[in-house]
């Protein structure tokens, strides 16, 4: 039986890098402490500056890669396939680069993917809207960073969310890239899972399921510290997206900042000059795959900035059920609400052509 296609924008999908990018772009002794992964007893195994990230079975490192993850003309055939026309593209084995603890191999392995992502993918089509990592140890890399990104046609960057332990997003040494965000236009987009958070919380029963939802409580820490220290208060005109968390704990979130701004007032520091509410719904977006309640935060909780996103070509995601679930999370919805969870609110932070 034919049905009409859905076409989205999609808040969150992945490139994979080229395994050999590092190597081949950096000098020796930076090359061989970038990330790389070996494979061997049934296990993919993935090292960065000599250290062990993951060990992860082979099957499911498989599993998010299919051959359009790597190769930008299939990708742009299966994102027809499924429907989707602009989306953001995040990293995958850029994401290690936040697991990093020298300066200076990290801003030069983000200067590298930023590179070959601007030529190499980005390239491709105007329907493909990377986001350029930054180094996130120095302020002033991360500022120079995020003009060179500027530079080369990046729309948008992508931070970890969990930041480096001695610089929390709540900390004054982030004011200039705050600042420098909001000078360029660009959105900071957080994406669950990444920094330096552990990879495994919990052992034993449950465990995967705890451990998939550990990689939320990151997200939801960086929206309250840049709520709660002012910094997005003192920038009204950065707005910034945590990727992959789902979207109905955000009015939740405003509910209990609300709350402790005000039965805490004798201990809030710094004072705001609008509610942590208004700031929330004014300036932080948030992308989910699958939640229905995702539609009720804009429908019934009056959080507009929700955004789906497939989070191609990974396992949480829709792919390659894509029709499917946009089908079961749009078909019964109000028009309006779909029109702004597939194109509005995205359209606030990122530019892409109309479908043609
Ligand atoms: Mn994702």
């Amino acid at each position: 039986m034919l049905v009409d296609k859905i076409w989205a924008n999609s808040a969150d999908s992945h490139t994979l890098e080229p395994h050999q990018l590092w190597k081949d772009r950096l000098p020796a002794e930076l090359a061989e402490r970038a990330p790389w992964t070996v494979r061997d007893e049934g296990r993919e195994t993935v090292y960065v500056d000599g250290q062990v990230m993951r060990r992860d079975p082979i099957s499911f490192s498989d599993a998010i890669r299919p051959p359009g993850a790597e190769d930008v003309t299939i990708r742009l055939k299966d994102l027809d396939e499924q429907g989707v026309w602009g989306e953001v593209v995040f990293p995958s084995r850029g994401f290690w680069i936040h697991n990093m603890t020298d300066p200076v191999l990290a801003r030069e392995c983000a200067r590298v993917w930023n590179e070959w992502c601007a030529a190499d993918f980005a390239s491709a089509s105007p329907r493909l809207i990377p986001t350029a990592i930054l180094s996130v140890l120095d302020t002033g890399d991360a500022v120079a960073g995020l003009e060179y990104a500027a530079s080369l046609g990046f729309q948008t960057v992508y931070m970890p969310a969990t930041p480096p332990p001695d610089r929390p997003y709540n900390s004054e040494v982030w004011e200039p890239l705050w600042a420098a965000a909001e000078e360029a236009g660009m959105p900071l987009c957080f994406h669950i899972g990444t920094g330096m958070m552990a990879q495994i919380v919990a052992h034993g029963p449950g465990g995967a399921v705890i451990n998939y939802c550990e990689t939320l409580y990151p997200g939801m820490r960086t929206v309250t510290h840049l709520v709660a220290s002012g910094a997005l208060d003192r920038h009204p005109g950065l707005k910034v997206f945590v990727a992959e968390a789902g979207a109905a704990w955000v009015p939740a979130l405003a509910d209990r900042m609300e709350e402790g701004y005000r039965q805490h007032d004798m201990f809030v520091r710094p004072k705001l000059s609008r509610s942590p509410r208004e700031i929330i719904h004014s300036q932080v977006y948030a992308s989910f795959q699958h939640d229905p309640t995702a539609l009720q935060a804009v429908a019934a909780m009056g959080y507009a900035n929700v955004m789906w996103g497939s989070d191609y070509p990974h396992l949480e995601g829709t792919f390659p059920e894509t029709q499917k679930v946009l089908h079961e999370l749009f078909d019964a919805a109000d028009p309006a609400v779909r029109e702004r969870v597939t194109y509005g609110a995205f359209a606030e932070l990122f530019s892409v052509p109309d479908r043609v």
